[in-house]
């Protein structure tokens, strides 16, 4: 069997290698090397969360073929912690090492135009959407919707950056130049009147065998994600339906590895998928402390090839992010936040402390959904008067 074999398995003492060097690759990494593989790590710099626990680091660019291809050489099997890599060298060096989930997988979601595009097209809900390369297109969408819109970067944005809000049809040629004016691809996405983000973390194996984590509920600030809650408080059967729609999405897209969905439920309790991540993801970080296996393990499963572990929620739990503005408090009262032995401090090792940077984060469980959200409400309240 050649080493670019769809069904290849890859056992422990293999090297597992990542694109992108951020906390999810290190999470993931250091899940690989519990399991006792080796790891291999390619990003910009030898202090990033993922390079500081890789056996061997290639500093490079995930755009570079060449540097891709250094990662490659010192790979078994290659998995990205980050979408936005150049997928089109990553097709070329697929002949020489499997890469899970594929490059065509990673295209998709690292176009949010593609994105919804494929989604509509396998039958999935999505918000109304239209690609968008002249103001008055904008205007036109508005108007037809009757309703405002989000006019979104189709690359490159994160984090609730890359997108703006369009109330009125009046409103489009300002949209439309703070975005570029049409330089970067444009998407205009009609505004959900969502009542909650929820998300579900997919593992697909290659004979197809899938297994989704517990629903979390999340919520944003600033447009970056403030915290997660597991399990959802949804009706148990459209939280059913959110793990359905996720593995259905995983299959219809033949993903190898992780998928994490995240969907809008609308005020007529409908699931509308909002954006893809062929990784691991930040609403997944309860599996971490919370579950018999954690999304980190069930990626290196699925990416090497091996049988996924049961995803059985063990306590209910509340995942709160530690931004960088965050970070001074939570290392002054670390002592004493540990004092509660419910709590989980995750930290990530990134020298530079910026407002709105994901620095690590906290896990509180507790017997109960309402008990973890109390415990947690007040933890929170503690750490920002
Ligand atoms: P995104 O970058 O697409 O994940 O968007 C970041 C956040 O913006 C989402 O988590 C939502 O809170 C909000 N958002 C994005 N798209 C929509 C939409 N079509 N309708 C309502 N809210 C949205």
């Amino acid at each position: 069997m050649s080493a670019a074999e769809p069904s290849a398995v890859f056992l422990p003492g293999s090297t597992v290698g990542f694109l992108g060097s951020g906390q999810l690759g290190r999470m993931s990494a250091m899940a690989a090397k519990a399991m006792g593989y080796r790891v291999a790590v390619l990003g910009p710099r030898p202090d990033d969360p993922a390079a500081q626990v890789a056996d061997v680091f290639v500093a490079g660019d995930l755009q570079n073929p060449a540097d891709l291809a250094r990662l490659f050489a010192a790979a078994d099997v290659v998995t990205a912690e980050i979408e936005s890599v150049n997928a089109d060298a990553l097709r070329t060096l697929q002949a020489r090492r499997p890469v899970r989930p594929g490059p065509s997988v990673l295209a998709i979601a690292q176009d949010r135009l593609r994105e919804k595009e494929t989604l509509a097209k396998i039958g999935v809900p999505v918000a109304p959407f239209r690609p968008i390369a002249r103001p008055e297109e904008l205007a036109a969408f508005v108007a037809e919707l009757g309703r405002p819109c989000l006019l979104k970067t189709t690359r490159g944005g994160y984090d609730g950056r890359g997108q703006v809000r369009v109330e009125r049809p009046a409103d489009a040629a300002t949209a439309f130049e703070s975005l570029g004016g049409g330089k970067a691809g444009l998407i205009a996405e009609g505004l959900v009147p969502f009542v909650k983000e929820v998300s579900v973390v997919v593992a697909r194996c290659a004979d197809g065998a899938v297994r989704s984590f517990p629903v979390a509920e999340n919520e944003h600030r600033r447009g970056i994600l403030h915290r997660s809650i597991a399990p959802a408080r949804i009706p148990a059967a459209l939280a059913d339906a959110a793990r359905r729609l996720a593995e259905g999405v995983a299959h219809a897209l033949e993903v190898v590895g992780l998928l994490a969905v995240e969907m809008f439920v609308d005020d007529q309790g409908r699931l509308l998928v909002n954006e893809l991540a062929p990784r691991p993801h930040n609403s997944g970080h309860y599996t971490l402390d919370a579950c018999v296996t954690s999304q980190f393990e069930q990626n290196v499963r699925a990416v090497c090839g091996l049988s996924l572990g049961a995803v059985d929620q063990l306590r209910p739990a509340v995942m709160l992010n530690i931004l960088g503005e965050h970070l001074p408090a939570v290392r002054s009262r670390y002592t004493e936040l540990l004092k509660d032995p419910y709590l989980k401090i995750h930290l990530y090792g990134k020298a530079e402390a910026r407002p709105g940077r994901k620095m690590g984060h906290l896990l509180v469980t507790a017997s109960s959904v309402d008990e973890a959200v109390e415990r947690a409400e007040a933890l929170w309240a503690s750490l920002t008067p």
